[in-house]
C-alpha cells in the first residue's frame, strides 16, 4: 500500500468501508492543479468475491421486499441525493475537473433516473389475457436477475452509475459497482446516502479497482448481469468475456459524434451549440460533438463563428465560478490530446485554434479549445475518438454526402443536424444509422424515461441503458398459463374428507 500521507478511498462492502485484501492503489489527481490528492484502493479478486457474497446474502430479502417499500426507499434516496447535490457536484468537479455547473448538470440528469425508478410499481406491471382458450388464462410478470454489476467510466462519475443502480435495485436486484479509478469518491457518498435512506446492507456495494477487479467481475459465477460504459475496445472485451460466461451484458462504448450544418441553418445559433457541445466538459462527454460536417456555403461563415466563440471560452479550474471549461482528467489524457493535435497538423488539416497555446497558472492538466478545418476522413483526428476539446470540421457538398460520411463511421452514439428545413431533418433522422439524433439539438441525450444507447461499435448487447430498456435488462419475464378445473361437488367432498 502507498505510504503517501494522502487520504485513501476504500471499498464499501456490506454497508461498511473496508480495505479488504487490497494492497495496490492508484493516484487520484486534482486535475486543476496537478496535485496528487488521494489514493484509491485497487481491489483483488477476493474483494470482488466479498462484495458479491454480501450482495448474494442480501438478495434473498431484498428481492422479496414489497414494491411499495422499494418505491418509498427510492423516494427517500432521491430526496437525499437532491439535498446533497452541491456536495456531490463539488466532489465530481474536484476529481474530474469539470466546472461546477457541468457537475450539477450530471447530478440532475442522474436524479431523473432515480425519479423514474420511484415509479417501479407502475413499471413492473405485467400482462394478463383472460380466456386464451376455454377456461385458460395467461399472464406474465418480471422478476429480478440476482446480483448485477456496473463498471463505469471517469467522465460522468455520478451520472453513469446512476443510469444503472437505481433501476437494478428498484427491480429487486442487488448491485456491485466498480467506478472509474480516476474519480471514485462520488460513489462512496452515494453509498452513504443509500444507507441513510434505509437500504439494507449488502444491496449496494462498491469495489474500487482496475482491470483485475473488472476481470474478477466478468468471471464471477454469481454475477448475473453486467452493465458497462466506457471506451469501445474495453466495451467489446467486456461483452465478449462476460457473455462467454453466460451473463446478460449491456456494454456502451465510445463515440465520434457528427453535427451536420446545412446552409439554411441559423449559423450563429449552430456555432453556439457546436462550441457548447464540442468544448463543454473539455470535450470529455460521450455525446460531445467532435466532428462538424459543414455542407456547401455553410462552411466559411461557420468556421469563422466557431473560431471566435472558441477563443472566447474562459478556461480555468472547475471550482472557480468564472470558469466555463476545466482541465482534462489526467496527465495521460493531456498527452494523448496534444499528440492528436500534432497528428492533425502533420496530416495537413488546417489548425484554426490551437489549444496547446493555452497557459493556465497552477500546473493543472489544461488544453484549450482546438479547432481543425478541412479535415478528411482518413486522418486520425477524424477516425479516432480523441476525447478532448478538439472539433474537426469536414466540408462536404450535399446532405447525402454528410449522411454517407456518418454511416461510414463505426462509432454511432449520437448525431445532430442544424437546419430550418423539415424535409432535410426528416431525411436525416430516417437515414443515419445512429442511436440518438438531435434536430437543432446538439446533445440529444434522451430523458430518463426513454433509453440511452448508440448503434454499431457504440453499444454491444441487446439493451440500451435506463428507461424502459433498463427495466427489461435487469429483469426477466415469466409467462404463466393457468387452467382451474370446475370445483365439482365430488372434488369438494374429497377435499373435505382429506382435511378432516
Ligand atoms: P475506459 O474504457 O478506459 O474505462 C471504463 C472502465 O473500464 C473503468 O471502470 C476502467 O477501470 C475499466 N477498464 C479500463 N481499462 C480496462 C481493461 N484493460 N480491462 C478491463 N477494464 C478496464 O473509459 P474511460 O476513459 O474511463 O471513459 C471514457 C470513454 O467512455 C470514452 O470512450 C467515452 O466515449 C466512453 N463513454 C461512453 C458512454 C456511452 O454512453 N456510450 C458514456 C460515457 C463514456
Amino acid at each position: 500500500m502507498s505510504t503517501s500521507p494522502v487520504r485513501t478511498i476504500r471499498h464499501v462492502i456490506d454497508g461498511r468501508e473496508t480495505t479488504g485484501e487490497s494492497s495496490r492503489t492508484a493516484p487520484v489527481w486534482n486535475p486543476a492543479t496537478g496535485e496528487h490528492q488521494a489514493d484509491v484502493l485497487l481491489a483483488e479478486p477476493g474483494d470482488v468475491d466479498a462484495a458479491v457474497r454480501a450482495a448474494r446474502t442480501a438478495l434473498a430479502d431484498w428481492a422479496e421486499t414489497s414494491l411499495m417499500r422499494r418505491s418509498r426507499l427510492m423516494f427517500a434516496f432521491r430526496n437525499l441525493v437532491e439535498k446533497n447535490l452541491d456536495d456531490l457536484a463539488r466532489i465530481v468537479s474536484a476529481e474530474h475537473g469539470k466546472v461546477l455547473d457541468d457537475a450539477r448538470g450530471e447530478l440532475v440528469r442522474g436524479l431523473e433516473v432515480i425519479d423514474f425508478a420511484c415509479g417501479i410499481p407502475q413499471l413492473l406491471k405485467g400482462e394478463y389475457s383472460d380466456q386464451v382458450s376455454s377456461g385458460v388464462d395467461l399472464f406474465s410478470f418480471r422478476q429480478p436477475l440476482g446480483v448485477c454489476a456496473g463498471i463505469t467510466p471517469f467522465n460522468f462519475p455520478a451520472m453513469v452509475p446512476l443510469w444503472m443502480h437505481p433501476i437494478a435495485i428498484a427491480t429487486g436486484n442487488t448491485f456491485v459497482l466498480k467506478p472509474s479509478e480516476r474519480d471514485p469518491s462520488a460513489s462512496n457518498l452515494i453509498a452513504e446516502l443509500y444507507a441513510e435512506a434505509g437500504l439494507p446492507d449488502g444491496v449496494f456495494n462498491i469495489v474500487h479497482g482496475d482491470k483485475v477487479a473488472v476481470d474478477a467481475i466478468l468471471d464471477h459465477p454469481d454475477i448475473a448481469a453486467v452493465s458497462f460504459v466506457g471506451s469501445t475496445p474495453i466495451a467489446r472485451y467486456v461483452h465478449e468475456r462476460a457473455t462467454a460466461g453466460g451473463k446478460r451484458v449491456q456494454a456502451l462504448g465510445g463515440a465520434k459524434n457528427h453535427a451536420v450544418v446545412l446552409p439554411d441553418a441559423d449559423l450563429d445559433q449552430a456555432a453556439d451549440h457546436l462550441v457548447a457541445a464540442g468544448y463543454g466538459s473539455a470535450g470529455q462527454r460521450c455525446m460531445a460533438i467532435s466532428v462538424a460536417v459543414a455542407v456547401g456555403a455553410a462552411a466559411d461563415p461557420l468556421v469563422e463563428l466557431v473560431r471566435e466563440k472558441a477563443r472566447a471560452i474562459k478556461v480555468g479550474p472547475g471550482l472557480d465560478a468564472g470558469s466555463e471549461m476545466g482541465p482534462v482528467v489526467s496527465p495521460e489524457a493531456l498527452a494523448r490530446i496534444t499528440d492528436y493535435i500534432g497528428s492533425g497538423v502533420a496530416a495537413g488539416a488546417d489548425l484554426v485554434v490551437d489549444g496547446r497555446e493555452l497557459d493556465v497558472e497552477g500546473g493543472g492538466f489544461f488544453v484549450g479549445p482546438t479547432l481543425f478545418d478541412r479535415v478528411t476522413p482518413e486522418m486520425d483526428v477524424y477516425r479516432e475518438e480523441i476525447f478532448g476539446p478538439v472539433v474537426a470540421v469536414v466540408r462536404v457538398d450535399t446532405l447525402e454526402e454528410a449522411i454517407d460520411l456518418i454511416n461510414g463511421n463505426d462509432l454511432a452514439n449520437g448525431t445532430a443536424i442544424f437546419t430550418t428545413g423539415g424535409h432535410a431533418a426528416r431525411l436525416f433522422q430516417r437515414s443515419v444509422q445512429v442511436g440518438m439524433i438531435g434536430v437543432n439539438v446538439p446533445i440529444p441525450v434522451p430523458m430518463a424515461f426513454y433509453s440511452f444507447g448508440g448503434w454499431k461499435d457504440s453499444l454491444f448487447g441487446a439493451h440500451h441503458i435506463h428507461g424502459p430498456e433498463g427495466v427489461a435488462f435487469y429483469t426477466r419475464a415469466k409467462a404463466v398459463t393457468t387452467r382451474w378445473p370446475d370445483d365439482k361437488p365430488d372434488n369438494a367432498k374429497a377435499e373435505g374428507a382429506k382435511t378432516e
